[in-house]
């Protein structure tokens, strides 16, 4: 695929007001209009240019919408507080009362909280379908459905969606794909793949300094619009609103990504080869053993690599919480929630970021006790750090008891 996003980022041309290399930071909650007029116009949406309100849009958070819209190939983007504030009002702006969503069973905790436990007051209805089974997908498709939602390398265990499959589907029953490509910026395009709506957690790789939660919705000018219409925009009501502080923030970080993201999917392909060959249960994209290997193989944007996270099981919570501990104290990483650092996060997600997931569906779909999900880091010598994991799993009999 010669599609680059970095390159998109990187061929933006932006001034500050006194021919600074950065944007100026619009400080601005409010704008003034020299005539009335233009002031009605712009409410009704009719003044290319003119700002309103900062709630609506600021010149800051226009700026990183269009990096973000450009890394992901859309006509344009919004960027929001949050990623939940990007996912809530994306579900809320194409779900009436009485319709249907069909997503992976697989996906960030918050995202299965939202459409299981709070859009029902909505009227709002979700089937949860295993995503790599195309099959179980249409099937559970109704008359009412309006959305397939997915995410590219699910979390936490890392399944990878066919996107162009899941498209052709979607374009059959007249379904907007809404895909969450926060594990895989750069490395997955969803929308060259067929994705309708792209959306992205900038509080993770993107942004990468775990120093504030940001999202973002890039999809067509029209939707856009209609998410931030004065009268009945999700976004715009909903109020989500990025601050132009951090989104002026953001986007200095964003001109960074495509290396992070070079340095994560080769730390983690390392590590995810190195302890698949201890004999431990390793799952990662980039690993010829996973199912979806060749799948992504397919996807992917070459140069980016298979992405920064990857899960081992130890076999049991005991053991994952003891080598997280250990590790921390080592300085191996942090057991934190969260992902995209330059420090390696570990976690256990069946105690942590997928707790709101049932015991009883967690097993079936295969989120087991023992799983540590990893964002790895940036360590600039990973074969020390693999020693001195694999140092903490000797210390602790990690490795005789999963030896195969
Ligand atoms: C973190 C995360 C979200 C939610 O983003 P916030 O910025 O925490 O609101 C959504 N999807 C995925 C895949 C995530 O990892």
């Amino acid at each position: 695929m010669s599609f680059n996003p970095a390159n998109k980022i990187q061929d933006l041309q932006y001034f500050g007001e006194f021919g600074g290399v950065n944007p100026s930071i619009s400080d601005s909650s409010t704008y003034t209009f020299l005539s009335a007029k233009t002031m009605f116009d712009t409410f009704e949406g009719n003044a290319e240019g003119c700002y309103l309100y900062s709630r609506h849009s600021s010149p800051s958070n226009l700026y990183l919408g269009q990096a973000l819209a450009s890394m992901e190939d859309t006509e344009a983007a919004t960027v929001t507080a949050s990623g939940m504030g990007a996912i809530t009002p994306v579900l809320m702006q194409l779900c009436d009362s009485g319709e249907h969503i069909v997503s992976s069973r697989t996906i960030y905790g918050g995202t299965y909280a939202f459409l299981k436990n709070f859009a029902p007051r909505l009227g709002i209805s979700t089937s949860f379908v295993d995503i790599t089974a195309l099959d179980k997908v249409v099937d559970a498709i109704t008359e009412k459905t309006k959305i397939l939602y997915c995410e590219s390398v699910s979390n936490p265990l890392l399944e990878v969606a066919d996107i162009r499959a899941l498209s052709n589907i979607a374009k059959k029953y007249n379904l907007q794909l809404v895909v969450d490509n926060t594990f895989s910026p750069l490395s997955i395009s969803p929308k060259k793949l067929g994705a309708d709506i792209v959306i992205h957690s900038l509080t993770k790789f993107i942004n990468g300094s775990s120093d504030t939660v940001g999202g973002v919705v890039c999809a067509t000018q029209e939707f856009i619009d209609q998410l931030r219409n004065v009268n009945d925009g999700a976004a715009m009501l909903l109020g989500s609103t990025m601050d132009s502080l951090r989104s002026a923030s953001v986007l200095k970080n964003l001109r960074t990504l495509h290396i992070r993201m070079q340095q994560h999917s080769k730390n983690a392909l390392f590590l995810a080869q190195k302890f698949e060959a201890l004999g431990l249960k390793t799952v990662y994209p980039g690993l010829k053993s996973h199912p979806s290997h060749e799948l992504f193989n397919t996807m992917m944007n070459e140069e980016y690599g298979f992405g920064g996270m990857l899960t081992i099981d130890v076999g049991s919570i005991d053991k994952a919480n003891a080598l997280m501990e250990l590790m921390q104290e080592r300085n191996l990483g942090y057991l934190a929630v969260s992902l995209g650092f330059y420090k390696t996060l570990f976690s256990a997600p069946g105690t942590s970021t997928s707790s709101e997931i049932p015991e009883d569906e967690q097993k079936e779909m295969g989120l087991s006790d023992g799983l540590i999900r990893f964002s790895i880091g940036l360590d600039a010598d990973i074969e020390r750090t693999f020693k001195m994991m694999k140092q903490c799993m000797i210390d602790l009999d990690i490795l005789e008891q999963t030896m195969v």
